[in-house]
Parts: structure tokens; sequence; C-alpha cells
């Protein structure tokens, strides 16, 4: 997608902190981090919001969810937890229109969130 900064991300185009790639997703740290660890994963594939994602995207919202848990462990983060957070749309907080999988570890996360 055009003028889509995860696409540019992912394609190469704009640079990023990149952690893991390979034909389905690419992780990334986010640029403003809100834990020790803020990682972000995300499908190669434009998918806007989460109410874009269809019965045949199955397979690759598990791919996703994967990577996060092993990059969790990877970071030193598996025994001590982490969270993963997906947001939707304004009232869910989505400020970048290209889904994506936060990872957040190293602190201790307050519930309910904000
Ligand atoms: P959202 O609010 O949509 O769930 O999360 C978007 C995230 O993307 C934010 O945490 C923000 O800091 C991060 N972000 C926005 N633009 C960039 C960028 O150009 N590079 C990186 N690495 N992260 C970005
Ligand atoms: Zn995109």
């Amino acid at each position: 997608m055009e003028n889509c900064i995860f696409c540019k991300i992912a394609s190469g185009e704009i640079k990023g902190d990149i952690v893991f790639q390979n034909e389905s997703v690419v992780a990334f740290r986010d640029l403003s981090p809100q834990a020790p660890v803020h990682i972000l994963v995300i499908p190669r594939k434009h998918i806007a919001t989460l109410n874009e994602l269809a019965p045949a995207d199955d397979n690759l919202v598990s791919k996703m969810v994967r990577t996060a848990t092993e990059l969790a462990d990877k970071e030193g983060l598996a025994e001590k937890g982490y969270r993963l957070v997906l947001n939707c749309n304004e009232q869910g907080g989505q400020s970048v229109f290209h889904i994506h999988l936060h990872l957040l570890g190293g602190r201790h996360m307050g519930w309910p969130p904000g």
C-alpha cells in the first residue's frame, strides 16, 4: 500500500530496527517504546484494521502470535511475563492503519489498561 509506513518498513524503503523477518511477518522495535521491550509484529500483507481480517488470514495471525511468543522468549521475558496488544480503530487506540501486534515487557503491566 502506498503511503503506509509499516509497508515501507517491511519492504525496506524506510529503515526499521528489525529483529526478525520471514516471508510472512516482520518484527521491529517501536520508535516510541512504552516498556523496556516494545516490539511490533506485522504481516507483510497490508491489512488496515482487525475488522478487515478474513478467515483466509487465520494462519497469518497465528504466525504473528508465534513470532511474538518466540521473541518474548529470546528477549528473556517468557518466565516473568509480558503483554501482547492489538488496537483497533479510534477508541481502541490505533494510530497506524496496518495491523500490528505489540509485544511489551520488562516491567509490570497495569490492569485495566488506560
Ligand atoms: P497503535 O497506536 O496503532 O496501536 O501503535 C502504533 C505504534 O507504532 C506506536 O507505538 C508508535 O510508537 C509506533 N510507530 C509509529 N510510527 C513508527 C515508525 O515509523 N517506526 C516505528 N518503529 N514505530 C512506529
Ligand atoms: Zn501497510
